[in-house]
């Protein structure tokens, strides 16, 4: 190790109590302090916030950080201050801001106090803003959640485009965007968009080898295998997800009445049965949770040991995100997904009223999953070079680790040849 290793590695432990980082940190927060521009995908849960967290807290200036979420913004925000004994460390500025909240944030800026300042997009547009930030030292400004930027990504959001202008105007600043989203498409958009095609560029392997992928097809008698299914993982907790809010409700019901304990969510539960539900799945007073996409966000139980999908995911990199939420402790964790043709013309159907671009993008996604359901080859192999990663599917880690690597179709289709 050489003295700025030594360094960087102890204030780890000062701040954060970590005595190791994890991945690519290091490599990642060492391409910050040497004021380039830098690019980081990372899956959920591999340790994105400290790599940018930890160079503004050790460098001069204030970090902006650009987030979408109010409430993530909040919470880490919270998270840094319960590091340090002062509350100006860091800060939110949105438009819930008083004037006097203002005021003392700018005061803590222009100090030299605050490290790090967490700004939705559409407040960091604002021109009062922008002026004000013009007249302080930014040490970089880290974009998370990047892929929002990108209209390839399961999250757009318009003012994600205007801040490579914005940016600019603040004078020579470097720029980290950090990202789990690794389609390759939305990776060349985000590094367009945001006009720093020299980025150094980390990217973290997708692969979750303890993972066990399987795809059915669906058929009339989808109840009673789904009910089959659990009843052989008795006692153990899993997530099935459903496309409407209806068949939540009728899955929740059938389960129960089949002695399988099972709770519903879904956007259109009140907030308390939501937040009693989600609890009960948490504490294990439920084994199943049967769920619409409403629910996952944020969610880290670790023992999950299966996801069913009733219904097809509308594109990879959510089938990706909802079945990541198994085996999150390196335990068992089976990913079954049932697939009917008629599902894909029902989301088609959904989608056709919707602006032409966004359908065109929605069918070409959703032709990624019906390759997916349909291929014969390894569907690990398959996913991951959706994320553009080569997967050596001999081997591997978790190469033997899905239904087609397991039981090959083309031999099954010779057997049912010589029967015949
Ligand atoms: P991401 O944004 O990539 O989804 P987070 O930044 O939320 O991930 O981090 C996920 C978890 O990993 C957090 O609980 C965080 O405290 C933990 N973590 C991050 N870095 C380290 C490290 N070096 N050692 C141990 N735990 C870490
Ligand atoms: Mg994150």
């Amino acid at each position: 190790m050489n003295s700025n290793e030594i360094e960087i590695h102890k204030e780890l432990k000062k701040y954060f109590g970590f005595s190791q980082f994890k991945g690519l940190q290091e490599q990642v927060i060492t391409s910050i302090l040497g004021k380039t521009n830098t690019f980081v995908i990372m899956p959920t849960g591999g340790g994105k916030s400290l790599c940018y967290q930890l160079p503004a807290l050790i460098q001069d200036g204030t970090a902006i950080v650009v987030s979408p979420l109010i409430a993530l913004m909040k919470n880490q925000v919270d998270a840094i201050r319960s590091l340090s004994s002062e509350n100006g460390i860091a800060h939110v500025l949105n438009s819930s801001l008083t004037k006097t909240e203002i005021a003392q944030v700018k005061k803590d800026i222009s100090s030299g106090l605050t490290k790090l300042l967490y700004v939705a997009p559409e407040s960091l547009t604002k021109e009062e803003y922008v002026a004000f930030l013009q007249s302080v030292p930014i040490s970089f400004v880290a974009i998370d959640e990047a892929h929002c930027i990108s209209e390839w990504g399961h999250d757009f959001r318009p003012e994600y485009r205007n801040l490579r202008t914005i940016i600019k105007q603040l004078g020579k600043v470097p720029i980290i965007g950090l990202t789990a989203t690794a389609t390759p498409k939305v990776q060349e958009d985000i590094l367009k968009n945001l006009d720093m095609s020299d980025a150094n560029t980390f990217k973290a392997s997708f692969n979750r080898p303890n993972l066990y992928y399987e795809v059915r097809t669906k058929t009339k008698s989808i109840e009673s295998d789904i009910i089959r299914f659990i009843k052989q993982h008795k006692g153990k907790s899993g997530i099935i997800y459903c496309l409407s809010r209806k068949k939540v409700e009728s899955i929740a019901e059938v389960l129960q009445v089949n002695g399988i304990s099972a709770v519903p969510y879904h956007a259109g539960l009140d907030a308390k049965t939501r937040a009693k539900h989600q609890d009960m799945f948490l504490m294990e007073d439920v084994d199943v949770v049967v769920a619409t996409i409403a629910f996952g966000m944020g969610i880290d139980k670790p023992d999950v040991r299966f996801v069913i999908h009733h219904d097809i995911p509308k594109s990879l990199e959510s089938y990706y995100q909802e079945t990541g939420r198994a085996g999150r402790d390196g335990g068992e964790g089976h990913c079954l997904a049932y697939y009917s043709y008629k599902d894909v013309e029902k989301l088609e159907k959904f989608m056709s009223g919707k602006p032409v671009a966004e359908q065109e993008i929605g069918f070409a996604l959703l032709q990624e999953v019906v390759a997916y359901a349909e291929t014969s080859m390894s569907r690990r192999k398959f996913l991951l070079h959706y994320f553009g990663e080569e997967f050596d599917s001999e081997t591997g880690e978790g190469a033997d680790m899905d239904d087609n690597v397991r039981n090959p179709k083309n031999k099954i289709e010779a057997k049912e040849q010589v029967v015949k």
